[in-house]
């Protein structure tokens, strides 16, 4: 463990068994110097544990990142559960995983990522009350995804600004990939601040009703990175900057909602090299997990949410500043201001 590629001086990693459900999770706590460590529940089937772990490190260390930068009084950490979400769930699962969480007695708060639902949290909380993303309770926040694309999408503009001059998108073409939770709704306001959008996904329906709603032209998922676009927008998958991709891509930016989008942190230099502008993933992302944290403050504030919102698209800009202004890649800016909130909190 302590010698492993992505531990970077995690405070506990734990591991969690329970023989009747089956249950088989890892909570990696990566920080919790600013506050609880918070970050979602993936549920996933792992090839081996080995790969398991890899992801709860990686995943619970970008927590900690991700909330530094939304400047939001929690740490950062991840839990993940081995198993296939269609069909090893079961409500004693959800349960056995709601006291592994109670264990930790309120270090760790979790929530819904890949794999895992609002239901299933709902299962979470009649074991343990450090649990968010609900959709019942006094300060319930349900669903973040339209806080995250109003993030995205404010933050699409200040890249847009600096990578264009400007941030009129009238004659802007975004290539938006995957278009889910996140990437519908930064369709909708792209096209209404008169961007030309093409689109893919895997969800026909779903590409339908977005092309319906904004007039996108539709390409096949593997034709996204050839579009002859300004903006890239990945609001899918992670790893789909890579050696491959970085050949294709014609665009001047990339911004979009999805994690960990840099197959390796390297790309972030490449990107910077071939004058395309990347805004990190986890900056421009955060405004689901501070919607997340207004409801684990227990007093949900709408208002709150919008001025944290608003600064962190301010401090995105301040990185995209830094790094042009210092010829250094976005993502190298994003980690060291990242890294010395938590060590000043520490
Ligand atoms: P989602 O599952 O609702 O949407 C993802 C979409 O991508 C789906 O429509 C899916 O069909 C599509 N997709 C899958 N594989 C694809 C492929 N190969 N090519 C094209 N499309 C493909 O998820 P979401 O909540 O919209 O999240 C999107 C991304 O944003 C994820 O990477 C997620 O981790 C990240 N994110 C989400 C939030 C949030 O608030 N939901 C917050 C931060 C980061």
């Amino acid at each position: 463990m302590f010698d492993h590629p992505s531990f970077d001086a995690h405070e506990g990693v734990h591991m969690f068994h329970d023989a009747t459900s089956g249950l088989k999770a890892i909570i990696a706590v990566h920080s919790t110097a600013r506050g609880p460590a918070a970050g979602g529940c993936r549920m996933w089937n792992y090839d081996n544990g080995e790969a398991m772990l890899k992801d709860a490190l990686r995943l619970s260390q970008g927590m900690s990142y991700k909330n530094a930068m939304a400047d939001i009084p929690l740490g950062g950490g991840k839990a993940v559960i081995w198993g296939n979400a269609r069909i090893d769930k079961s409500p004693e699962l959800f349960r056995a995983f709601g006291r592994a969480v109670n264990s930790l007695q309120g270090k760790y708060i979790t929530a819904e990522d890949v794999g895992v639902s609002v239901a299933d949290m709902a299962i979470v909380r009649e074991e343990t009350p450090y649990v968010a993303g609900l959709d019942q309770g006094e300060a319930a926040s349900g669903d973040p995804s339209p806080v995250t694309a109003k993030g995205v999408f404010l933050g699409l503009l200040e890249t847009a600004k600096r990578a264009f001059g400007t941030s009129d998108l009238n004659g802007k073409t975004v290539a938006v990939q995957g278009v889910g939770h996140v990437g519908g709704h930064v369709c909708d306001y792209l096209a209404e601040a008169g961007a030309q959008l093409v689109i893919t996904d895997i969800d026909q329906a779903a590409l339908d009703a977005v092309s319906r709603r904004t007039g996108a032209t539709i390409v096949e998922p593997n034709a996204i990175y050839d579009v002859e676009a300004d903006i890239f927008a990945p609001c899918a998958l992670g790893a789909v900057v890579n050696e491959q991709t970085l050949e294709r891509l014609k665009v001047k930016a990339i911004a979009g909602a999805a994690n960990n989008q840099l197959i390796v942190p390297e790309m972030g230099e490449l990107l910077r090299r071939r004058g395309i502008l990347y805004a990190p993933d986890y900056v421009i992302n955060g405004g689901g997990i501070i919607n997340v944290a207004a409801e684990i403050s227990g007093n949900y504030s709408q208002e709150w949410v919008e001025a944290k919102l608003a600064r962190l698209v301010q401090t995105l800009g301040e990185v995209l500043d830094e790094a042009l202004a210092n010829n250094t890649p976005t993502n190298e800016v994003a980690d060291r201001i990242a890294r010395e909130r938590i060590a000043a909190a520490t």
